[in-house]
């Protein structure tokens, strides 16, 4: 589905990205470890057309991301959404859920009727397990946890093929992160979702992915099945991030 060779950046003449490649199949869960600073999140940027690689090739479904324009681009920012760490920043606090969760739909022309926009807000909510009763309520009144989901379903409202989460559980407590954990492995089953699944916490990947992609300084150092690089990993950085895990 998701095809990424060779991307290479730099900032300001400094190398972040050297050389990635990797693939992320229909309904597969690929994980993206690495130190902090190991170039995690340039690559998902990348990938999103958020930011712009000095070269290097990106495509999804066979369409060409970075040579995309205008109507093109649109559809391929609508095939794949970003769920972000942050759910305090990443949500405006001054709309309410039903708008945050309408307005990618209206963003993208989906369900130019009001009622059904709202009734489709309202499924979205259920699906990531808040009631439909919280529509018109402001994200602060929202736990942590609860404004992740809101992200989630505004994420899921265009029906993405990729879905990019950069760290998403990383700021919340750990008993609500294998929660929102299984909200994401309960949708992936449920909607065919293929997921790009960036964290720094190798159990929080070892849960959720299928195959695991570990950077190193702006390298892709190895990339194999969970049980592969877990059980039997090559890379001696691989081998001392393992090490790290209490
Ligand atoms: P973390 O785990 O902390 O989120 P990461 O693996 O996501 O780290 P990136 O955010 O991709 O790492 O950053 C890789 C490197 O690129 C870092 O050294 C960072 O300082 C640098 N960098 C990222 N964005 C920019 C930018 N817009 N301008 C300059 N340098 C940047
Ligand atoms: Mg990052």
């Amino acid at each position: 589905l998701l095809r990424v060779e060779n991307l290479t950046k730099s900032f300001a003449g400094r190398r972040v990205l050297s050389g990635v490649s990797f693939e992320v199949a229909p309904g597969e869960v690929l994980g993206l470890v690495g130190e902090s600073g190991s170039g995690k999140s340039t690559t998902a940027r990348c990938v999103a057309r958020l930011t712009e690689p000095d070269a290097g090739r990106i495509t999804l479904g066979g369409r060409d991301v970075l040579a995309a324009g205008g109507r093109e681009l649109r559809a391929l920012r609508r095939d794949m959404q970003m769920v972000f760490q942050d759910p305090y920043s990443s949500l405006n606090p001054r709309m309410t859920v039903a708008a945050l969760i309408e307005e990618p739909l209206a963003v993208h022309g989906l369900e130019p009727d009001r009622r059904q926009r709202r009734r489709r807000a309202a499924d979205l909510l259920e699906t990531v397990g808040l009631s439909a009763e919280h529509l018109d309520r402001h994200p602060r009144s929202f736990s942590g946890g609860q404004r992740q989901r809101i992200s989630i379903a505004r994420a899921l409202a265009v029906r993405p093929r990729l879905l990019i989460c950069d760290e998403p559980v990383s700021s919340l407590d750990v008993s609500v992160q294998a929660q929102v954990l299984n909200l994401l492995r309960d949708l992936r089953q449920r909607l065919d979702l293929s997921i790009l699944f960036i964290a720094h916490d190798l159990a929080v990947v070892y849960y959720l992915c299928d195959r695991v992609a570990v950077m190193e300084q702006g390298s892709l150092v190895e990339i194999g099945t969970r049980a592969e690089v877990y059980g039997n990993p090559r890379h001696p950085y691989t081998r001392s991030l393992l090490d790290a895990v209490p």
